[in-house]
């Protein structure tokens, strides 16, 4: 089976012919249907996350069951399910506390089986992104990776769900908790920028701004959402905050993964105020914010990863978000492409051309 794989790193994505093991205990085989373009990957692909080895990129993905090993009881084949990176093993501290999403034992879930899941032809291993490596025509993953869904969900908006708009409407509902009638300030409206601007909707949070540089991506974050609008190239997006609220928002995502926009997204919040970093910023990048302000101010500064989700409670909602026409997927996906296409993807991301692209497997 054809699976798109990362060498090295900074490096393209190269089609390459695998073997694929069968499910062992525990272990759940997928023909994988869709795959969203999440902008995660780039990070490896661009250098700044390193990578070991050779690696089947993607972790977004939706797909039919083919096949399951001993012990699991939760799918059977036939059934659609979307796939999630936070594995979780339910007895952890972490787990206890109620955060599966921050498992402390979830990489043997992702890599803990004695034989390599994926084979080059000439025998060499193969390792898979986050233990799902959704750049694939098949994958083998633990059962806890996986969420079954409704049939009557198409299977291409269902994948995004397996990523980008859980960590978006996660980091709104889940970490920051954004009761009804705040104001949010949305930094960045790529995918993940775009389900927080939903998020915020939903939850009914007002007013609630989008900041961008790119006029197109504004355009639809009003679309999803967004009452307001600001674009970064032409005025100074804090002040443009601090104006439209009166004197800062209640709550701000910063949804790029850089410096500076993780240090407006605390400048933009007022008195009282939650920052919240979606984005993922380079291991070796630093976030610098004024001393005093914390205090005096009690404004809080935090990280939300995968969107706090706990995805087999979340994910089914959204679907029904979705399928009731309160959630919009369908706005969200720019293109969808062939496999081979997985490089000419990314590089219309990073151009800013697209917002997210599915491969059709
Ligand atoms: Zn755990
Ligand atoms: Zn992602």
């Amino acid at each position: 089976m054809r699976g798109a794989v990362l060498h090295t790193s900074p490096g393209e994505l190269v089609i390459e012919d695998l073997t694929i093991d069968k499910p062992g205990p525990n272990e759940v085989l997928i023909n994988t249907t869709h795959a969203g373009l999440c902008h995660s990957d780039l990070h490896f692909m661009d250098g700044h996350w390193p990578v070991a080895q050779s690696m089947v990129m993607g972790h977004e993905s939706a797909g039919v069951v083919a096949a399951v090993g001993d012990d699991v009881t939760y799918v059977a084949p036939g059934d659609h399910v979307i796939t999630c990176v936070s594995m979780w093993c339910g007895v952890c501290r972490m787990c206890l506390q109620g955060k599966p999403y921050l498992c402390l034992d979830a990489d043997s879930m992702r890599s803990g089986r004695p034989t390599p899941s994926l084979t080059f032809e000439d025998g060499r291993p193969c390792t898979a992104f986050a233990g799902l490596g959704s750049f694939a025509e098949e994958l083998l993953v633990h059962e806890r990776a996986v969420v079954k869904i409704r049939d009557d969900m198409p299977l291409d908006r269902a994948a995004l769900i397996g990523c980008g708009v859980t960590t978006g409407l996660g980091a709104v509902m889940r970490t920051a908790a954004v009761p009804a009638g705040s104001s949010v300030v949305v930094i960045g409206c790529g995918g993940i920028g775009l389900s927080a601007v939903q998020g915020a909707r939903i939850v009914g949070a007002t007013p609630i701004i989008a900041v961008d540089l790119v006029a197109s991506k504004l355009e639809m974050a009003r679309t999803l959402g967004a009452t307001h609008t600001v674009d970064a190239s032409e005025v100074d997006p804090v002040a443009a905050v601090h104006e439209i609220t009166e004197g800062g928002a209640d709550y701000s995502f910063e949804a790029i993964g850089l410096s500076a926009t993780a240090e407006q997204s605390w400048h933009m919040i007022g008195i009282g105020g939650t920052a919240t970093i979606i984005g993922m910023l380079p291991m070796n990048s630093e976030v610098t914010i004024p001393g005093g302000h914390i205090i005096m101010s009690e404004k809080k500064l935090q990280g939300s990863l995968m969107g706090g989700n706990r995805f087999r409670l979340d994910m089914p909602k959204f679907i029904d978000l979705y399928l009731d026409g309160r959630l919009k997927l369908d706005e969200m996906v720019s293109a969808t492409i062939d496999i081979g296409e997985v490089n000419d993807g990314y590089a219309a991301m990073k151009a800013g051309e697209t917002l997210r692209s599915v491969i059709a497997f």
